[in-house]
């Protein structure tokens, strides 16, 4: 019932030259792999050299952090606005390096996720727990807090138009992912909560994972019942990997 989605994080990475090499590479992975989403987050300087190179394409598009505001003096932004106008499907929001190296709490994750949705964007909403807080037992906790801040802003009804990213936070760029186990009782966990809010939306959202994916743990990942595809970083960038972790979403 839900369309698995494999999107590219490729954080602050890449040249006008790679940018071409990537997105033509995953063309063709892209079209093979039907019946799955295919989305990259390049930096936002190269939103327009990737519009026109997936022009045509499955390929979609995001961007990995939007402005809270529409227009105004928030010099160095970029409004969700103007990255619709790019001809971004889905912009980040709450990831981790985010929340860690920009200060970015639970209460601004929401109000920028509001504002993503507001400009007809998807926001793919990044939560996970630290390495302190899984060693103490609460991951579900926390991940439960992370989902409430948004939930009390905009309403559980915005999840039918929004993508949740679970992301242990011990496992991005570390090389250490979850176990599909530990990953899928996260998830079916998430899951559940929301559907103590809203069944329908629960059962339709798409819960991505994130952590260290590569070609050869995808598709044991993406077999896991809730897990709905995956965020990645680091293998975003190899062409052969993702395309490897995007044949792995379609089972
Ligand atoms: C990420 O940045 O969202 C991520 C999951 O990174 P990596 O795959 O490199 O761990």
């Amino acid at each position: 019932m839900r369309q698995p989605l494999v999107m590219g994080n490729w954080k602050l990475n890449g040249t006008k030259a790679s940018v071409e090499a990537l997105v033509k590479a995953l063309i063709e992975p892209a079209a093979k792999a039907e019946g799955v989403e295919v989305a990259v987050c390049p930096p936002v300087i190269f939103l327009g050299l990737v519009e026109k190179l997936a022009e045509g394409s499955r390929i979609q598009y995001g961007a990995q952090n939007a402005d809270v505001h529409t227009s105004g003096a928030f010099t160095g932004e970029n409004s969700p606005v103007m990255l619709k106008e790019f001809g971004c499907k889905y912009a980040l929001v709450g990831h981790s390096e985010r929340r860690t190296l920009h200060a970015e709490t639970d209460a601004v994750v929401a109000a920028k996720y509001e504002a993503i949705q507001a400009a007809d964007l998807v926001p793919v909403l990044c939560i996970g727990e630290t390495l302190a807080q899984f060693e103490a037992g609460t991951t579900n906790q926390v991940v439960e807090e992370q989902l409430k801040a948004v939930i009390d802003r905009c309403g559980i009804a915005s999840f039918a138009k929004a993508v949740v990213a679970y992301e242990p936070v011990w496992a991005i760029g570390t090389g250490k992912t979850a176990t599909p186990e530990i990953a899928q009782a996260v998830h079916a966990h998430i899951r559940g909560y929301l559907a103590g809010f809203d069944a329908d939306v629960a059962a339709k959202v798409q819960i991505l994972y994130g952590g260290s994916v590569t070609g050869a743990s995808a598709a044991n990942l993406f077999g896991q019942p809730d897990i709905d595809g995956g965020l990645v970083g680091g293998a975003s960038l190899k062409p052969d990997d993702f395309a490897q972790i995007i044949a792995g979403a379609k089972q």
